[in-house]
């Protein structure tokens, strides 16, 4: 890969990268009082507002602390969710619009 895009795959297979990220977010739920990882992040960068990129009512975009590669941006819901098919009509559109904007499609920080 000579430059950063996106890519959606649906694999009938846990890559290693989704399993480490599992793995780190159940240790994190088993030594933090059984919070999640997730809404951690979400209510420490809406405070923080140091990493945000766009957010709208329902997900926020933004730069995770130590990225994997320059410009990898996450979007996380903001209301609490253990998979994409609990996401409502409202939560699906609402994250059109914001993976749409110009927030996931244009490097932040030429
Ligand atoms: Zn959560």
């Amino acid at each position: 890969m000579t430059h950063s895009h996106s890519q959606i795959l649906a694999l009938p297979i846990i890559t290693h990268n989704t399993e480490d990220e599992l793995h780190g977010a159940k240790e994190y739920y088993d030594t933090h009082g059984q919070r999640c990882i997730f809404c951690d992040i979400v209510a420490h960068e809406t405070v923080s507002k140091i990493r945000i990129v766009d957010e709208n009512e329902q997900f926020i975009a933004l730069t995770p602390y130590a990225p994997r590669f320059p410009y990898e941006e996450w979007l996380i819901p903001k209301r609490h969710s253990s998979n994409y098919e609990s996401v409502d009509e409202d939560e699906v559109s609402s994250k059109k619009i914001i993976i749409q904007t110009k927030s996931l499609l244009t490097p932040r920080f030429l």
